[in-house]
């Protein structure tokens, strides 16, 4: 416990030494959108756009998305807003992009693949997505999700760009994204690492697994280290690396991501002031240290303990 400081979060994510590090929200619906607002939220990392849409049957039309979206986007008007592509398949089947019967679905047809077959579905979207963003004051970015290869990610970045969106994103959430490292910062505007299917993927350990969940642990060495390595990449080239899963929400874990240089982190609207003032509690010298002990670790576990002891003995 001594390792994380119980200081006053003033609503702006940064260390005791003033390194900014932004705390962001997760969001899927207007009630989340107000919540991150509520609580202090400096913007939106994530804006899960399958949650405005868990029942339809068939595609919403463009008028109906833009609609859905600017009712999430409306609170938010002034902040910086992540909004993500559809991420269908796996653990968030869409009943109007049903991708039939699959043999492995979280190694299957879901997320940016959908749009490989159907782009005139991710067409729409992103069209949506400009005139929710021009209907409100909401500053928007995009983002696709499950994105392998730097050429994917060169692939959504032109198609963001035609339908007017100018920052464009990737969610690094296999480790082939992670490892391709140079190339794919450089194909966007930003990425942020989704730590809940890059566990998955990393460890080959299906996320919704009770038996499995020590390999999910959003501390393993190994994951942090796909992180780290990732995070350098984009400081070489002036990238913005984010975190915005699971992993992001721990006070613990986010001084650490911070000191392997993580930029922002998006999470629940719950966690934005512990994991706030978390981040003050220590300078991002401190938390570099912490970071490469917990990245020579080589358990969940022993990265804990290690951080935690970096931390203390610099008080
Ligand atoms: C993730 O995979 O870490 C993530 C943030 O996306 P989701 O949880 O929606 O798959
Ligand atoms: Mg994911």
């Amino acid at each position: 416990a001594a390792a994380v400081a119980e200081v006053a979060w003033d609503g702006r994510g940064r260390t005791s030494d003033g390194h900014p590090v932004p705390v962001l929200a997760n969001v899927g619906s207007p009630a989340d959108a107000r919540a991150a607002v509520e609580n202090g939220a400096e913007g939106v990392g994530l804006f899960r756009t399958e949650f405005c849409f868990l029942d339809a049957r068939t595609e919403p039309s463009e008028a109906t998305q833009r609609e859905a979206y600017r009712a999430v986007l409306e609170p938010l008007a002034g902040l910086p807003v992540v909004v993500r592509t559809l991420d269908a398949g796996a653990d968030k089947p869409l009943p109007f992009l049903s991708m039939g019967d699959e043999p492995n679905p979280a190694l299957g047809v879901r997320g940016l693949r959908v749009a490989f077959d159907r782009p005139e579905l991710l067409d729409r979207q992103l069209s949506a997505i400009a005139g929710a963003a021009a209907d409100t004051g909401a500053r928007v970015s995009v983002m696709a999700p499950m994105v392998a290869t730097a050429a994917e990610a060169r692939w959504f970045a032109e198609r963001a760009r035609a339908a007017g969106l100018e920052r464009v994103g990737v969610m690094v959430e296999t480790p082939a994204a992670a490892l391709a490292g140079p190339a794919l910062v450089r194909a966007v505007d930003f990425v942020s690492v989704g730590t809940n299917d890059l566990a998955q993927y990393t460890f080959a350990a299906d996320r919704l697994s009770g038996a499995l969940a020590e390999l999910n642990d959003p501390w393993q060495p190994a994951l942090l280290r796909l992180v780290a390595e990732l995070a350098r990449a984009g400081q070489e080239h002036g990238v913005p690396v984010g975190v915005c899963g699971e992993a992001a929400a721990d006070p613990r874990l986010a001084g650490v991501l911070a000191g392997a240089g993580v930029s922002s982190l998006s999470m629940s609207a719950a966690a934005l002031a512990p994991v706030g003032s978390a981040l003050a509690g220590h300078t991002r010298e401190a938390f570099g240290r912490a970071a490469r002990a917990a990245l020579a670790a080589d358990s969940p576990q022993g990265a804990r303990d290690a951080a935690a002891r970096e931390l203390t003995a610099g008080e």
